[in-house]
């Protein structure tokens, strides 16, 4: 079997396996890997497939052909996708639902591309010698799904870094409560002074020295392409029931899930249009507008974990539309402001008894801007990117109401927290690790 490739975003004649490509993170030339081709899926191909774990196989499949991880990929896809993602409809017709990706042992999404990569990275670390250490820098939610995804995990360790003070209480304690193989650093600084010292310790020799470092950051092909599993299963869902596609609106920062819904449609899926929700980070709505990039700092907004001002993943996004023209006709994109975030959760929980974090309600806002001859036509989902109880802070005073706290969620909760404060040095950095 010949081995299916990914290429760099930058130099198209920089190539790697499945495994390779996980590994390294990023391209040697600095760029994001994405696939070389486009195996093109019908709905026969998933026959009898309806759960995660059996979507996955099919839709993965071609993507590891020839790769090391190959034979493993039912292991990996029954691990990875341990819990559900239910598609909750929201009106009585059923043509608006809620696609609930918040039901893992973080509460978000993004658990979904943490246990992937976590279960990859265990396999190919099997036999090695000395230890990996993943280190990931955090604001929020990355930090709490990777350390959950790799908590003992034999022969892999890993240091999250965060901005002491700088996260929320809830947040903090997802962040610190893991012990055993997680270390949690406290950096006494900024989110910026954490990537930075992530970044210096890649090139550090005598880090390097020590033994293998890698990232887990959310531009890894081995978070990224298992996320297109909950797109296609969701509309596969849609058509088998209803014979119609299904379109989406995805609550959007970094670009990564978005992207995730445009390659599962890339690869035949039957999904209509994509809806990019961005809250006040309006880079990309501007983008679309004005045909301008115009990266700039973020802004920070209610919906914390999309605050995000130079998605990474719109590198990606370029390779699959060179051109301005395909871009605007493959995908649309809103922008929410705070005040618009707050009235859709009051409304969401009075008119439909829903409780939304403030990503998923941006996608809800999002959704109910869209011109109404276009949300009448279709089917649409809206993609619940967290669960409320993670921001019970800003959710609950809106609908007068306590969040309940899933079990999960609970269990984090209940668990002792230890961390270790650092200053914002390279030198620091070291002496935790080494500790
Ligand atoms: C990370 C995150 C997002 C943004 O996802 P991207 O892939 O960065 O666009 C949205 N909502 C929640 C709850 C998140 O944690």
């Amino acid at each position: 079997m010949s081995e299916f490739l990914f290429r760099s975003s930058r130099d198209g004649t920089l190539t790697a396996g499945f495994s390779a490509a996980l590994l390294q993170g990023l391209a040697p030339d600095g760029g994001l890997y994405v696939p070389c081709a486009w195996p093109q899926l019908a709905a026969a191909d998933f026959a009898g497939a309806a759960a995660l774990p059996e979507v996955a196989v099919p839709l993965l499949a071609p993507f590891l052909a020839g790769d090391p991880l190959g034979a493993a990929l039912t292991e990996l896809a029954r691990e990875a996708f341990s819990f559900p993602a239910p598609l909750v409809p929201l009106t009585r017709d059923g043509r608006l639902a809620l696609l609930e990706l918040f039901h893992g042992p973080t509460a978000a999404f993004k658990d979904f591309g943490a246990r992937f990569l976590a279960a990859c990275f265990a396999r190919l670390r099997g036999n090695a010698s000395s230890p990996l250490t993943i280190l990931v820098a955090t604001s929020g939610d990355t930090g709490g799904a990777v350390a959950a995804a790799f908590h003992e995990r034999p022969g892999i360790s890993v240091a999250v870094l965060f901005p002491k003070g700088l996260v929320s209480p809830t947040q903090e304690r997802q962040l610190t409560c893991w012990g055993g193989n997680v270390r949690s650093l406290a950096v006494r600084g900024t989110f910026d002074d954490c990537q930075r010292l992530v970044k210096q310790a890649f090139v550090d020799p005598q880090l390097k020295a020590g033994g293998a470092l890698s990232s887990a950051n959310s531009i890894n092909l081995g978070r990224l392409l298992p996320q297109t599993v909950y797109y296609a299963a969701a509309s596969l869902a849609t058509w088998r029931a209803h014979g119609e596609r299904a379109s989406f609106v995805v609550p959007s920062g970094n670009l990564g899930n978005a992207l995730a819904c445009l390659w599962a449609r890339r690869l035949g899926l039957p999904i209509g249009a994509v809806v990019l929700a961005h809250n006040a980070n309006r880079t990309v709505p501007d983008y679309l507008e004005s045909g301008q990039w115009r990266p700039r700092p973020s802004v920070a907004t209610l919906a914390s974990a999309m605050d995000v001002g130079d998605p990474s993943n719109m590198e990606r996004l370029r390779t699959l539309f060179p051109e301005l023209e395909g871009l605007r006709a493959a995908v649309s994109a809103v922008s929410v402001g705070d005040e618009a975030i707050r009235e859709r959760i009051r409304r969401g929980y009075r008119e439909l008894g829903q409780v939304w974090c403030p990503h998923t309600a941006t996608a809800a806002e999002a959704w109910q801007r869209l011109p109404a001859e276009q949300r009448s036509r279709g089917r649409w989902v809206l993609v619940g990117t967290a669960h409320p109880a993670k921001f019970r802070e800003i959710v609950e005073p809106l609908i007068g109401q306590p969040v309940a706290v899933p079990a999960p969620l609970a269990q984090l909760f209940a668990r002792p927290v230890s961390c270790v404060e650092i200053d914002a040095s390279l030198d620091a950095l070291r002496a935790a690790l080494a500790g």
